[in-house]
């Protein structure tokens, strides 16, 4: 049986190997999946492609008797936040979230507004393999698909009520806001202008070629955004992806920190704000240690799991809720809004406690166990990246080794993970030492490590 999904979706270059052959397929698929008579809405990102991947996809799912609502451009979060609280039976989203600009794909939402289990994934890979086709009455195929405008103001409305509005007028923050000339610049800006918060926007007009900065949040592509924190002296700053589920925060000192880092601050947080959540969090290996260390003295439980977003989600929900969930990509899920990454809502959260606590960002920041983190990817094929997981289980044996995906080793002031990415081809390497020249150190030894065991880079 062949594969479709990755990590996050199903993922493609445009015109190569996403084509809407594919998306019609794949509408079928999807459509069985759902079944004859199920609401379903559909909405997309800003890149190339996406109409396309729309049209054919509906098609897809109309062939299949599903009832087609297009959301339009939004957000993943908000697509997501409208399936589950319209009462949609189901959601396709059409994004390729991070991946560069040539890229586009589709996310599976089931009805609670979650990604659909892996388990689901492979049903619809099923169908897609063996190629369904049922046949309607003609009738049937008279359903016109509807619009819903209605998607994206319900979800900026949710998060707004969700924090005290009032109490983050009165502050008077400033903000930069990073959007990726993509879906984000239709949710966060607004959501800052009804919180009173000023926000001076970068790369929030929407353009299917990212001429400002690559779709992934990162160090290198928020230079532009933190060096304009510091020039218009903003609180705090936010980059979001393509598709606006992450945001990575800027500190007021013009400081990218990641997501692990922002999660730690905002569970700390959410768990003095929203009592009644059950005092546990979960964070995937790629998160640094510094979470455990900071938060279990807090009472709060740290819950491991493995890398990826719909892992954690569901792993919130089958252990009946918790106070958050997030990664160090900068997905955070603010568990009583949704158990989904929300790139605005943590926008507004990271908003409403500063309002509250008073005090900076960087100081916050400043009372984290400290490590200078290096991440970093090495394009290879899916055998190699196997074999340098094998490399650094082998080369680092005498260490403290958690393997749910790939493997990290853990030293007493040092970690590292190694895994094969699952939405390209390449070993992402994530670590983390007490300072930069230990950190270069140790990613030049996990380098040797892999080229000693598999062979020479080719
Ligand atoms: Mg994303």
């Amino acid at each position: 049986m062949g594969k479709l999904f990755g990590t996050d979706g199903v993922r493609g270059v445009v015109g190569e190997s996403l084509t809407p052959e594919l998306a019609l397929r794949l509408g079928r698929a999807i459509g069985a999946y759902f079944g004859k008579g199920a609401r379903v809405l559909v909405g997309r990102d800003v890149r190339a492609g996406g109409a396309m991947i729309e049209c054919a996809l509906t098609a897809g799912l109309l062939a299949e008797g599903v009832r087609v609502y297009s959301a339009g451009l939004l957000p993943t979060p908000a697509l997501q936040y409208g399936v589950k609280s319209l009462g949609f039976d189901g959601g396709v989203m059409i994004t390729a979230s991070h991946n560069p600009p040539e890229y586009n794909g589709v996310k599976v939402i089931a009805a609670d507004g979650i990604e659909i289990p892996r388990e689901d994934e492979k049903i619809i890979e099923d169908y897609y393999f063996r190629g369904v086709s049922s046949s309607l009455p003609w009738r049937e195929y008279a359903y016109n698909p509807q619009v819903r405008a209605d998607v994206l103001e319900t979800y900026i409305n949710a998060i707004v009520d969700m924090v005290d509005s009032d109490l983050i007028r009165r502050a008077g923050l400033k903000v930069v806001v990073d959007c990726a000339n993509s879906v984000g610049s239709l949710a966060t800006p607004e959501v800052l202008r009804r919180l009173g918060v000023k926000a001076l926007t970068l790369n929030c007009n929407l353009n299917p070629e990212f001429p400002g900065r690559e779709p992934e949040p990162t160090v290198e592509s928020l230079r532009v955004a933190a060096e304009t924190v510091k020039i218009y002296g903003a609180d705090f700053g936010v980059g979001h992806d393509g598709d606006a589920d992450r945001a990575i925060v800027i500190t007021d000192e013009g400081e990218v920190i990641w997501g692990d880092r922002s999660g730690t601050l905002l569970t700390e947080f959410s768990a003095e704000e929203w009592r009644e959540l059950p005092r546990r969090t979960y964070t995937g290996v790629s998160s640094s240690i510094l979470v455990e260390q900071y938060l279990n003295p807090l009472g709060i439980k740290v819950v491991w799991t493995p890398v990826g977003s719909v892992v954690i989600s569901r792993m919130i929900q089958r252990d009946g809720g918790a106070i958050s969930g997030f990664e160090e990509n900068g997905g955070y899920m603010h568990v009583p809004h949704h158990i989904v990454r929300d790139g605005a809502m943590t926008t507004a959260l990271m908003a409403y406690m500063l309002a509250k606590e008073r005090g900076s960002l960087s100081e916050k920041v400043k009372k984290l166990p400290r490590y200078y983190p290096i991440k970093t990817k090495i394009p290879m094929n899916r055998e190699r990246a196997l074999c340098a997981v094998e490399a650094v289980k082998k080369y680092y044996s005498g260490y403290r080794q958690v393997t749910i995906d790939g493997v990290k080793v853990i030293g007493d002031d040092f970690w590292v993970l190694v895994r094969p990415s699952g939405t390209e081809p390449v070993l992402r390497i994530m670590l983390e030492a007490r300072s930069k020249e230990k950190a270069e150190k140790l990613l030049e030894e996990v380098k040797r490590a892999i080229d000693e065991s598999c062979g020479p880079r080719r």
